[in-house]
């Protein structure tokens, strides 16, 4: 038997690559500290937990849930986006729950591209945008993220032709921790309306973010709507990655498309799961505040362990990562196999998000304080 051509083209998701590598290192009988995936160590809020519990002892939520999500979940996104950005959205058209956000940006590339087809996609950048791409049959062409500008998008650089799609967009950025502010979101707004192209946002970690930063939604723009899609989750804001819980909004014409994709596909998110995400929307918030502490401290020690090892790294201001270039001009996997080999210390390779990431690192903070400070000294001990 067979697989299908679109299977034997992809590289092996790279996560799946990177946990080989652990799993080898670690039946070795080395304890190796994995800074390797985005994974909030930290548990979902308990009063979720307990609307959860709630949930599921109701006979309700047994059945087959509502393709495009709950009309309560679907207007708890909408409350959320109006207290949050101001922007207001119609829940009926205009938003829709997802099984995670990743399975919406997987999804999104079968409702706009054809094959021939291409997707602007962040170099570097999250790789299922590009994935998502190729498996639709269209081809991903790398949107150039200079470092000189902060890891920012070139638009005047981007090589957009006439069988371009979609412009994807990730702010705060994993894996560069880059942020971009309501200017960036105009331009490329306008740059979408210009070429006529869905802007395709994912805004998973809006809400994780340092300093007092506040990040904007795409849908603050004026005229935003008429051309993008927002993707965000629970996932990281409420320490919900297991739960698998998302949402698609903005534009009404990419949402109907999507959820043509998803009723011919699946069948929606389990409703008990919604009515626990209703609850992390609309109830208290105070876990937000506690978890970007305990982020943001982490990054202190992990931006000041490095710079007193001879980097002059800049404090990222959003998402749960560390971006770093390589020391000595080293390739992004022989520096990470150094770490892995003289300090225990798993990181991912900068080059598994696109040739744009070649000869840098990628630190996650989702690990306990104890481990990341035993991460920042073996470092220090193998690197100084
Ligand atoms: C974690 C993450 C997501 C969230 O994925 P879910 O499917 O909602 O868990 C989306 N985009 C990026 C860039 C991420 O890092």
């Amino acid at each position: 038997m067979k697989v299908a051509g679109r299977i034997e083209s992809l590289a092996p998701y790279l996560f799946a690559e990177l946990d080989r590598k652990l799993a080898a290192k670690r039946a070795q009988g080395v304890d190796v500290i994995s800074l390797g995936v985005g994974d909030p160590d930290l548990p979902t809020p308990e009063h979720v937990v307990e609307a959860m519990r709630e949930a599921v002892r109701d006979p309700a939520t047994h059945r087959y849930p509502s393709y495009s999500g709950s009309p309560e979940f679907r207007q708890a996104v909408a409350r959320w986006y109006g207290g949050r950005f101001g922007v207001r959205l119609d829940p009926e058209t205009e938003v829709m729950a997802l099984i995670g956000s990743k399975e919406g940006l997987g999804h999104l590339s079968f409702a706009y591209v054809d094959p021939g087809d291409e997707a602007l996609v962040p170099d570097p950048g999250y790789p299922v945008y590009g994935v998502s791409t190729r498996l639709a049959g269209g081809t991903p062409v790398s949107l150039p993220m200079p470092s000189e500008s902060g890891f920012l998008p070139d638009l005047d650089r981007a090589a957009v032709s006439e069988r371009t799609k979609v412009l994807w967009l990730n702010f705060p950025s994993n894996p560069t921790g880059a942020v971009a502010d309501l200017a960036t979101l105009e331009r490329a707004v306008a740059f979408a309306r210009e070429h006529e192209l869905l802007l395709a946002h994912d805004a998973a970690y809006s809400e994780i973010t340092f300093d007092g930063y506040v990040a904007p939604s795409v849908l603050q723009v004026p005229g935003g709507k008429d051309v993008a899609i927002e993707f965000n989750s629970l996932s990281k804001s409420s320490n919900m990655t297991g739960w698998r819980i998302g949402y698609a909004a903005g534009n009404a014409d990419a949402i109907r498309a999507l959820s043509i994709v998803k009723t011919n596909l699946d069948s929606g998110q389990f409703t008990a799961v919604q009515r626990a995400a209703i609850v992390a929307l609309t109830g208290p918030q105070d876990h937000l505040e506690e978890l970007r502490t305990v982020y943001q401290k982490r990054r202190d020690r992990v931006v000041e362990t490095l710079n007193a090892l001879g980097w002059s790294l800049t404090a990222p201001l959003g998402s749960v990562y560390v971006w770093l270039p390589t020391r000595d001009g080293m390739s992004s996997a022989a520096f990470a196999d150094l770490l892995l080999d003289e300090a225990g210390v798993f990181v991912a390779p900068g080059s598994g998000y696109g040739a744009g990431g070649e000869g840098y690192v990628r630190i996650s903070l989702t690990v306990s304080d104890d481990r990341l400070d035993e991460a920042m000294d073996r470092v220090a001990c193998a690197l100084g």
